[in-house]
């Protein structure tokens, strides 16, 4: 299928409520390009250099959100442009994020990401770890971001069991957190499991290889 059929057939799965951050990273500018046409303004990526080689060349209305692991001598080059950081994993980046954004009057969006996944290599806070930042952010100490949410990956495993209790650990944090200040964004769920995350709560969702295709990482 060509990448306007694969995103029309997504788009046209999801509820109203649920956002769609298309994950572009690997793939190039015309390929963007291409699904911005089609009315797409939000685009994740996971690495800074990548992203910052790409911004320049794409429609100045895109919200960028980058979704991976970043390490804190590298916020200062998305930090006049980046919407949404969905990869906070620890207070230190916070604090990094909030001192480049304050640079440029900015308040910049981001999501404590959360460690859900059994598996050793995933990046993320712990439940307790969440609860405390986002104590210190309502208590005032990050004035230039705005926690917005929630971001977690799941497992990759085909046990469906699996990956929903490991969704529902994250959507009950969300509700948590939100009974004392209202959280809007639960990003969970990518191209093999958006279903079920929107299904456990989900109402952001990052898709790359079911719109792009497969990520050849070869030629990156
Ligand atoms: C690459 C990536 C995605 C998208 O993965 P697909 O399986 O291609 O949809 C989503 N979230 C994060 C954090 C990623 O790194």
């Amino acid at each position: 299928m060509s990448i306007q059929e694969n995103y029309n057939k997504i788009k046209n799965q999801l509820p109203d409520n649920v956002e769609l951050v298309a994950v572009s990273k690997t793939h190039p500018v015309t390929a963007i390009q291409e699904v911005y046409d089609l009315g797409q303004k939000v685009f994740g990526e996971n690495k800074v250099q990548e992203l910052t080689e790409k911004y320049p060349l794409l429609p100045n209305d895109i919200q960028w959100h980058l979704i991976g692991h970043l390490q804190t001598n590298k916020v200062k080059y998305i930090a006049e442009f980046i919407d949404t950081i969905q990869s906070v994993d620890s207070e230190k980046l916070l604090k990094e994020i909030n001192k480049e954004a304050a640079k440029y009057n900015r308040t910049i969006k981001v999501l404590l990401q959360v460690k859900i996944a059994e598996e050793e290599t995933k990046f993320g806070l712990e439940i307790e770890e969440a609860k405390i930042l986002f104590q210190k952010f309502v208590d005032g100490e990050f004035s230039n971001v705005q926690i917005t949410g929630l971001m977690g990956m799941a497992t990759f495993t085909e046990d469906e069991n699996q990956v929903r209790k490991e969704f529902k650990v994250l959507k009950d944090l969300f509700d948590d957190l939100s009974t004392t200040n209202p959280l809007q964004t639960l990003s969970m769920g990518m191209s093999d499991d958006f279903p079920i995350a929107i299904d456990c709560g989900a109402n952001s969702i990052r898709v790359g290889s079911a719109i792009f295709g497969r990520r050849d990482y070869a030629q990156s």
